[in-house]
Formats: C-alpha cells, structure tokens, sequence
C-alpha cells in the first residue's frame, strides 16, 4: 500500500471514530468525556490531513510539519483527558488540563530549535508522546475496574495497549531501522485499526455502562436504595432447600410515624432503618423492602446462620437507630417473623408462614421475634387458612 493511501485511512480513522464519539454523546448525554475524545479525534484527523498534504508537497515543510506535529500532540492529550473523563464516569478530574502543559513545551521547543523540520526527530518525539499518553490512558482504565468492573473496559484498554506496542515500533523502525520487527509503514497501516478499535470499544463500553445502570435501577428500591421485590423474587431459589430461612421484617407503628411526623419523616425512618439492617448483612443473606415498610431475608441453609439470631442482630441495630426530626427523636423498632423450610416446602407456604410468626410477634406486643413454630394456636390457623384458600397465599410467592 503506498503511503499516500495509508495517509488517507491514517485521517479516515480519526474522522469516523470522532463521529462515533459524537454520535454517543448525543445518545447517552449523561456519558462523559465522549466530547472531548471527538475532540481529540478531530485534532488527530486535521494533524494527518496536514501531513498528508506535506507528502503532496501542497504545503512549504515548515508549515505543514509544525502542524501537524501540534496538533498530533495536542490531539493524544486530549485523548488522555477525554478517556479519564470516560472511564471515570462522574469524577471530576480539572487538575488532568495541565496535562497540555506537555504537548505545548513540545511545541515552543520546536518552535526554538526547529527540531520538527528533521523527519527522525518529529516523528520521534511525536509517538514518544502518543506513546507516554496512550500507556497512561489504558492504566487508568485499568485502576478505574475497582470501582466498575465492565468487560468493555478491559477490551478497550486492550487495544490502546496494542496501539502503544505499535508505536513503539514505528519508533524502533525510524531509529533502528535493520532491527526493527516490523516496517514503520506496516506498525502505521496496524495503528490506523486500532484507532478503529478503540473508537468501537469506547461505544461497546458506554453501552455496557449504561445497560449495568439499568439493571442496578431495575433492582433497587429508589427510597432506600437497596434491593427491591423484583430483584428478591429472582434471587430466591425456585423451591427451598430443608435448613432454608425465611424472614418477614416490619417496622412498628410506621402509620403513627408518618402521622405524627410527616411523610417525608416516615421516608427518613424508612431509608435509615433499611440501610442500617442491609449494613448488618453477612455474605449470603438476600435481603430486600418487599414494600411500604416490609422487609425480607432469606437465609440459605449454607449461610450456617440461625435466623433468629439474625432477626435479633437485625431488631438490636435498628432499635439502636437515632433519627431526628428537628430537635425530636423518632423511635424506631422492628417486629420480624421466622419460619425454616422442612423437605419439600413450597415457596409460598414458607413465606406465609413467616408472615404468621410476624403476626404473632406484632401481637405479642411489637419489637420483638416470633418463630413459626408448628402446632401453636396461630399456625393452626395459618394451615387451615392455606388449605382453605390457597390462593391467597399463594400470592406471597409472587414478584412484583
Ligand atoms: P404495625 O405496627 O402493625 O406494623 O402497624 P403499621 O402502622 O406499621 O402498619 P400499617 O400497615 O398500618 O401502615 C403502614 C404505613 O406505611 C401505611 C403507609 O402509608 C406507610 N407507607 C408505605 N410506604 C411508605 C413510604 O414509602 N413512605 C412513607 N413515608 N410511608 C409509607
Ligand atoms: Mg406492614
Ligand atoms: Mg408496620
């Protein structure tokens, strides 16, 4: 391929992944740095239309070659800036600005030696910088996998670290070029598909991120922010296993909360009491609102727990709670209802007996927990209710 079409693809790239970069901005406003990479992208495109035109000879070397260079540098550190943005997603980083301080040093000292005019030394210093902030931009979408794992995220940092190996080979080519594993032109034809790449996986990677945002909202409760009863049903097995637990927790009194303190009062009992319990949870333990202000948690046989231990860590911790409104303390406290899965014991009947042991905690005075417990006047009465009228029960089993 001769260089003039290589040149041609080399442009090409940079303007259809600025467009790609563009094209998600407008569809997912709420991503960042996708701006900024188009702008990165653009600068990379004009610095090789400037460099194309060099090899036509259309423009005097001095113009052309500061030109591009310029704008070549300028371009990757945007590029670095633009990919913090991304894969930080809300981080505020204003401080990775100074990083032009870089490209521009580059600039005033080829102005002052005229470094740019010789091909070895431009070319040379121009991927040493697109080589220092590529590296730094595929490290910093690997640190940010901590806070969000996405496979996207790897995949991206893969090709920039491909990019990275390929400039350094373009480097290695104009220096050495006997001892060099691949010719400039071939490194250079290589780099123009990874700009591809990158610029797809930066689309792969907004879509992930966008799609594991709207699971997450899927699932959770937007009071509380913890798991909602949709995300409890599916995470339940289908059927109980003998030894699993079941917990139906219920805050007391909550009507008289809201009705003394206000509705906005209840919602802050609420939300604390839910993230205090959810805090308290070991590994192993699905805890959800079911809705109002009911909460459930089941226990899986291999957890090794007894949930009546659990109910009571869980009463203790809410009971502990300091909720103010203005200068008044709300009491908070929970009743909660245990029931333990025999052989063979549907969902739903495990659940409603749960629900009979809350009932009997409620009765027997509040903030308190009762354990379901075979043969008592109360779970008589929840046996002939389930084989009355199944269908009532059967709807505690039910996700929303
Ligand atoms: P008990 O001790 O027997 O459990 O009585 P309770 O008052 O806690 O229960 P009841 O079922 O009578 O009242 C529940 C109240 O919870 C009624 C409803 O308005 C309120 N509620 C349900 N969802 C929310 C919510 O999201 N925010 C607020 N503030 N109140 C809610
Ligand atoms: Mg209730
Ligand atoms: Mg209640």
């Amino acid at each position: 391929m001769d260089l003039a079409t290589v040149l041609l693809l080399h442009k090409s790239s940079f303007f259809i992944g600025a467009l790609c970069f563009l094209y998600v901005r407008w569809q997912s406003p709420s991503s960042h740095g996708l701006g900024i990479l188009a702008a990165a992208f653009t600068l990379q495109a004009v610095a090789s239309t400037f460099a194309g035109l060099g090899e036509k000879q259309a423009l005097p070397l001095s113009v052309w070659a500061l030109s591009s260079f310029s704008l070549g540098t300028l371009g990757y550190a945007v590029f670095w800036i633009g990919m913090r943005r991304l894969s930080g997603n809300n981080t505020r980083r204003p401080r990775d600005w100074f990083a032009l301080a870089i490209p521009v040093g580059l600039i005033v000292t080829a102005l002052l030696t005229g470094f740019h005019l010789d091909n070895l030394w431009r070319a040379s210093i121009f991927q040493g910088s697109s080589i220092l902030f590529l590296t730094a931009s595929a490290v910093t979408l690997i640190h940010d996998a901590r806070h969000e794992k996405l496979s996207a995220r790897y995949a991206l940092a893969a090709a920039i670290g491909v990019a990275v190996i390929l400039s350094l080979f373009v480097v290695a080519g104009l220096i050495l070029p006997n001892a060099a594993p691949l010719r400039p032109r071939d490194a250079f034809f290589l780099l123009i598909l990874c700009h591809f790449a990158i610029a797809l996986f930066s689309l792969v990677f907004v879509k992930e991120r966008v799609e594991a945002t709207l699971t997450t909202l899927l699932d959770t409760d937007a009071l509380t922010q913890i798991h909602n009863r949709r995300w409890f049903f599916l995470a339940l097995p289908a059927a109980p296993l003998a030894g699993d637990a079941f917990i139906i927790i219920d805050i007391d009194h909550f009507k008289r909360v809201n009705d003394t303190f206000g509705h906005a009062a209840g919602d802050i009992v609420l939300a604390s009491a839910a993230k205090e319990m959810a805090l308290n949870l070991r590994h192993g333990e699905i805890f959800a609102r079911l809705g109002g202000e009911e909460f459930g948690l089941y226990l899986p046989a291999t957890s090794g727990l007894d949930p009546q231990d659990v109910a009571e860590r869980l009463r203790n911790v809410v009971q502990s709670l300091k909720i103010k409104v203005g200068d008044t303390d709300i009491p908070v406290t929970i009743s909660a209802g245990t029931a333990v899965a025999g052989t063979g014991l549907p969902l739903h009947e495990l659940m409603s007996r749960a629900d009979t042991a809350l009932y009997g905690a409620k009765s027997r005075g509040r903030n308190r927990i009762e354990a379901y417990q075979v043969g008592t006047p109360s779970a008589l009465a929840n046996d002939l209710r389930q084989s009355t009228n199944p269908a009532r029960t059967a709807k505690a089993g039910q996700a929303a």
